[in-house]
């Protein structure tokens, strides 16, 4: 499932602090481009309650679906805390997975046209098949955890918010 956070945004118009919901990450369910969640442009825009001024919130945010098989990072700002989950989704995945092999895409544009290219075909999907579901057992056998690809993937993410703390953003949890 979708995300969602709650962040302490520091208003960069007026400068006062509030408090908001923002995705960190977006899951698609297999359908065409048109269905897919960011077709709706609203995504993460936050609006500040003193002064109203709008803008998207720059945090990361993964767009991943299993179903189709592929992942996408939004990164406008970088994000130390995607390096440790990209080793980690190595050792869990594998490292030919779309999870380790996530694109980081700074511009929000880019970032939509990526997606968007995994729906049509143009960019290829890589669904974890049951070999590679086996490859990882393998490899994560020291951890314990048995859990499907989705499943893990979720398990990950909470280090993934964990270190954003760390990463000093202007947004903080
Ligand atoms: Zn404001």
């Amino acid at each position: 499932m979708s995300k969602l956070i709650d962040i302490t945004v520091t208003c960069p118009q007026c400068g006062q602090k509030y408090e908001t919901k923002v995705f960190r990450t977006l899951w698609g369910d297999g359908g065409t481009a048109e269905q897919n969640s960011l077709s709706n442009d609203n995504v993460n825009v936050v609006e500040c309650p003193h002064c109203h001024y709008s803008f998207r919130a720059p945090l990361a945010m993964m767009y991943v679906d299993c179903k189709k098989g592929f992942a996408v990072w939004w990164e406008p700002i970088h994000d130390s805390g995607i390096d440790n989950d990209t080793i980690a989704y190595s050792n869990m995945f594998g490292a030919d997975s779309y999870y380790a092999k996530a694109p980081r895409i700074q511009d929000w544009e880019d970032f939509k046209d990526t997606v968007k290219k995994y729906y049509t075909g143009e960019l290829k999907a890589n669904p974890i098949t049951k070999f590679d579901i086996n490859a990882l057992k393998g490899v994560a056998a020291g951890n314990k955890s048995k859990k499907s690809g989705c499943l893990g993937f979720a398990i990950l993410l909470i280090g993934s918010i964990t270190s954003l703390l760390i990463t000093g953003l202007n947004i903080i949890l």
